[in-house]
């Protein structure tokens, strides 16, 4: 009850990317209400979410809304960039296999999860929002190769790794991009500092999981990394 009650809230009132001045207050305290609230595990759809690094962390971290969503200009780019760099190159060499990491290694929050519905083209968040202050490292979850890192629109200064099973991490939001396109990277790789770059309201990363190119084909990417030895709640 209470958590549908809240994702009505969301859906109509926290992502109203176009009047951010307006809507700003009323969406940093409904995503406040909706962190304490995924904290103590009462959003019905998260399954289990009591964890150190999901609780609130001080309440001077500023709070990371979300506006990403279908930007043509991230997604051209992001389709050049692939197409431009041949699978055979994009293939490291085989290696043990290694367990993935998470992107960040300070504390962090989650201030949108993946998957709830609101106001983005998908209908829902297509990745998972982690508010960390501005400059924290982000580190790659796998390895692979980048095929975007450049300035993307709604997505600010963003990085997109093709890994080697053929999924995509987006990382956006960066206040600063450390890798070049074609480079190949391993996992726990350094990929930029976290920002709030694009549309955003607050520093936060936003990592996106995609099983294919396109906007509309992303994953969980809690359930994905999980299932390859990182957790991220
Ligand atoms: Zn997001």
């Amino acid at each position: 009850m209470r958590g549908r009650a809240l994702a009505a809230v969301l859906a109509s009132m926290g992502y109203d990317i176009d009047s951010p001045r307006e809507a700003g207050t009323t969406r940093r305290d409904v995503l406040s209400a909706a962190a304490g609230l995924m904290a103590v595990g009462a959003l019905t759809a998260a399954g289990p979410a009591a964890h150190a690094a999901a609780e609130p962390d001080s309440a001077a971290e500023s709070d990371g809304g979300c506006g990403v969503g279908y930007d043509a200009e991230f997604e051209e780019a992001l389709a050049e960039g692939d197409e431009a760099i041949p699978e055979s190159r994009a293939l490291a060499p085989e290696k043990p296999r290694r367990r993935f990491t998470l992107p960040l290694r300070k504390r962090y929050r989650v201030s949108a999860r993946y998957g709830v519905r609101g106001d983005w083209a998908a209908g829902h968040h297509t990745g998972i929002d982690l508010a960390v202050p501005k400059g924290t490292a982000v580190h790659a979850v796998g390895a692979g190769t980048v095929v975007l890192a450049r300035w993307s629109g709604a997505y600010g200064k963003a990085v997109t790794v093709r890994m080697r099973d053929g999924h995509y991490a987006v990382y956006a939001h960066l206040s600063r991009i450390s890798v070049r396109r074609g480079a190949r990277i391993g996992t726990g790789d350094r990929l930029g500092r976290s920002g709030a770059t694009g549309r955003a309201t607050g520093p936060h990363l936003h990592l996106e999981i995609r099983s294919r190119r396109g906007y509309g084909s992303d994953i969980n990417p809690v359930r994905y990394l999980a299932k390859r030895g990182a957790r991220l709640l």
